[in-house]
């Protein structure tokens, strides 16, 4: 297994990490304990050290298993890496309440990385409304996190700041060939790493989106390649090819999943990619914009809403849908991760948003079609 170095401490860390936010589900939605075991065991004997859990996964099951899978002398051989859901805490006591059940739950007395999860504008705010980095900063210098950071999701100037702010030890971005300048992107990660940060990937398959059911065209670019990779692959080398990637988190579900990945990594090397690969990606990344039906820029003159409604997200959730064959995953994204009152099914048709939009799209209409597509 191919590993890249922990700024801070020279520590050694697998290129791949396992996320087990995805770990395999029987029949009745319960993560299968025992199969889930056998993975993250066989990761860890794959060369896996990284481990990224968060107090939300699976309604806290996920930590559960990772604590028991983490037995008999694995525990020893990871990083543990643990979320922080501030937008769950009504005052400053949930904080603490939330940490000490995480660590009851992995059954641990510290954690090896700890970050505030899913930073956003609001749950910045929040965050230090909380306190929560001077209750963290505390439980570091009582050796129960080694490692403080932030996953994040939000724009380039807000990650920007969220650096700035205090001395992390690391971040979580998001980043995959088609999100290169979207949230933190390419622009974030080389800021992070200039900072001295370690920079942790999330989402490189863009939650298999990339991989699950790629559209014709797209495979017709893969199919001239020299060397013939998976999806998969291609995804993984492009974003391992940035010397700045710690490492790259892949939520794993199957056995085979897990096999492949470990069998891909290795082929990933930093600044490895050549002209022709890259101009190739760059081809498909292009190829998947042309299939987007609004040109949304994302960059919020139309917000906000007076009826609330999260115009930038809807239209985003409309053009992945058909960007990558109607995938169930962008639906549930529409359907259970959105507030109800954000989706455009809200909409009045007061157009107020319309003459803010610096790329005049025409906002009325889409709602309608997306309130049509997705059924509210
Ligand atoms: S037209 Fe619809 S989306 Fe635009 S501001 Fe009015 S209610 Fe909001
Ligand atoms: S103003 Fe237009 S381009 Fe900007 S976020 Fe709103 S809809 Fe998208």
């Amino acid at each position: 297994m191919q590993k890249r170095t922990f700024k801070k401490t020279g520590e050694k860390i697998s290129l791949l990490g396992m996320g087990v936010m995805r770990l395999p589900e029987t029949a009745d939605g319960l993560i299968d304990e025992d199969l889930s075991v056998d993975m993250i065991r066989r990761a860890i004997e794959g060369g896996i050290n990284y481990m990224d859990c968060a107090y939300t996964y699976h309604g806290g099951a996920s930590e559960k298993v990772l604590g028991k899978a983490l037995k008999n002398g694995y525990r020893e051989k990871v990083f543990i890496a643990d979320k922080i859901p501030a937008w769950l805490a009504k005052n400053e006591e949930d904080i603490e309440k939330m940490f000490e059940e995480s660590l009851a739950r992995l059954d641990v007395d510290f954690i090896d990385m700890y970050l505030i999860h899913n930073i956003t504008a609001p749950i910045w705010k929040k965050v230090q409304k909380l306190n929560v980095i001077p209750f963290l900063e505390q439980k570091q210098r009582e050796g129960k996190i080694r490692h403080l950071g932030f996953s994040f999701h939000d724009s380039l100037s807000l990650f920007r700041e969220v650096v700035d702010f205090r001395s992390w030890d690391f971040c979580q971005i998001q980043l995959n060939y088609m999100d290169a300048d979207i949230q933190a992107g390419v622009a974030g990660l080389r800021y992070a790493a200039s900072k001295g940060l370690s920079v942790i990937i999330m989402e490189p398959l863009k939650g298999g989106r990339l991989t699950d059911a790629v559209p014709s065209s797209i495979k017709k670019i893969w199919d001239r390649a020299e060397t013939k990779i998976s999806p998969a692959e291609w995804c993984f080398r492009w974003v391992a090819d940035f010397p700045q990637v710690t490492t790259i988190l892949s939520g794993m579900s199957t056995m085979d999943q897990l096999e492949e990945n470990l069998a891909i990594i290795e082929n990933c090397l930093p600044e490895s990619l050549t002209k022709n690969e890259l101009s190739l990606i760059e081809e498909a990344a292009g190829k998947y914009r042309e299939l987007i039906k609004y040109q949304c820029t994302d960059c919020k003159y139309c917000m906000p809403c007076p009826f609330k409604v999260d115009i930038p997200r809807c239209l985003s959730l409309y053009n992945e849908w058909f960007l990558y064959d109607k995938n169930p995953k962008t639906l549930m994204e529409y359907k259970s991760w959105m507030d109800k009152r954000q989706r455009a099914s809200n909409c009045t048709d007061c157009k107020e948003c319309e003459s803010k939009c610096p790329q005049q799209l025409h906002i009325t209409e889409a709602m309608k079609k997306i309130k049509q597509e997705f059924g509210e």
